[in-house]
């Protein structure tokens, strides 16, 4: 019955151009679309071809889209990769072994099917007697999400917070337990780890750091919005309902080619490899995980990408915004 009244909306994880899918019945009629585009679904009458539109169109006639089931079948329907590169449907890849086993078994995970298809999607205002999203940076090569956010939170620390790591490092006689880092021993570091307490942890000059699910709980318990920069690989463990994660993409303005000024050759050809690895990181990092990222931030230079930050996070606790379905039922 929801679906009368066409209350259904997908979030598409794939791009997809109907004049170039052969399997279509009629390409006038099919409805492109790209990844991320909202769709609401009309009607899912028919097992293989739904009827939708996209949202945000003024153009109010719906159209054809592969239904999640037969998007799902796509390499037994389509002739074989390369065709279906042609047909724009490279988006749909297979998730490697590793992401499926990474994945926490929470309804809201796209993962859970094969291809990526649609994920249902509802609108969600957080209410102010609830707890605050969490916000998630990743970053490509050079954006330096790190410096990002301890700015954002520094110029608001009653509205946002970091979650406090912990460390196996000695503690300096200015730090505080519990306020720079929860310092802790090797040992007891380690067995938080097996516990899968963290959500990411490393190590840096033999020492060991990480972020658990506690600290991030700790900060939301105050009511204030916990603002995290991981690896992407992270954003698994906290696509929960109970963090609903708003998930920013900062990639750095990376210019196309730099005008080759006094400096030597090498310098040159240095220059533009950093340039070439900063494009790629943010490829790679876009290929594999844009389908979970609700913002993209472009950043031009700190001031700037602060200022947008900022603007995000506000709208965040003022506007509604699309999530799986699957947090708020
Ligand atoms: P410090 O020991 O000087 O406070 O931090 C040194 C370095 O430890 C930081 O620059 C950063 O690279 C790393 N670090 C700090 N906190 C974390 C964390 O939560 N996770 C990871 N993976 N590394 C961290």
């Amino acid at each position: 019955d929801r679906l009368k009244e066409s209350k259904v909306y997908m979030r598409a994880l794939f791009d997809y151009i109907p004049l170039e899918d052969k399997a279509t019945p009629c390409q006038e009629a099919g409805l492109p679309f790209k990844r991320g585009d909202i769709l609401q679904v009309v009607t899912q009458d028919d097992p293989t071809w739904w009827q939708a539109k996209r949202v945000g169109d003024s153009n109010l006639r719906a159209g054809l889209i592969p239904s999640k089931q037969f998007q799902e079948r796509l390499p037994l329907r389509g002739p074989g990769l390369r065709d279906r590169r042609k047909a724009g449907l490279r988006r749909s890849f297979r998730l490697s072994r590793k992401d499926r086993q990474g994945s926490s078994g929470e309804g809201s995970d796209p993962g859970e099917s094969e291809f990526l298809t649609y994920e249902e999607v509802t609108r969600y205002q957080q209410r102010p007697n609830e707890r605050p999203r969490l916000v998630v940076l990743i970053g490509s090569l050079g954006a330096r999400i790190n410096e990002l956010k301890q700015r954002v939170i520094a110029e608001n620390p009653h509205r946002y917070a970091v979650a406090v790591p912990h460390t196996t490092r000695p503690k300096k006689p200015h730090e505080k337990d519990g306020v720079e880092y929860h310092f802790v021993t090797k040992q007891q570091f380690d067995a938080d780890v097996l516990n899968n307490k963290f959500i990411e942890h490393g190590e840096y000059k033999e020492n060991q750091y990480g972020t658990s699910i506690e600290a991030i709980r700790s900060v939301q318990a105050k009511n204030k919005m916990c603002i995290v920069d991981v690896q992407p690989e992270a954003l698994k463990r906290l696509r929960t309902s109970e963090f609903k994660p708003y998930v920013i993409f900062v990639k750095p303005r990376v210019p196309e080619s730099r005008r080759r000024r006094k400096n030597s050759l090498i310098a040159f050809l240095q220059q533009d490899e950093d340039l070439q690895e900063m494009r790629q990181s943010a490829i790679q990092i876009d290929q594999q995980y844009g389908h979970l990222v609700d913002r993209v931030l472009i950043k031009e230079d700190s001031a700037s990408a602060c200022a947008e930050l900022r603007g995000i996070l506000e709208r965040l606790e003022r506007e509604s915004f699309w999530v799986p379905i699957s947090w708020v039922r």
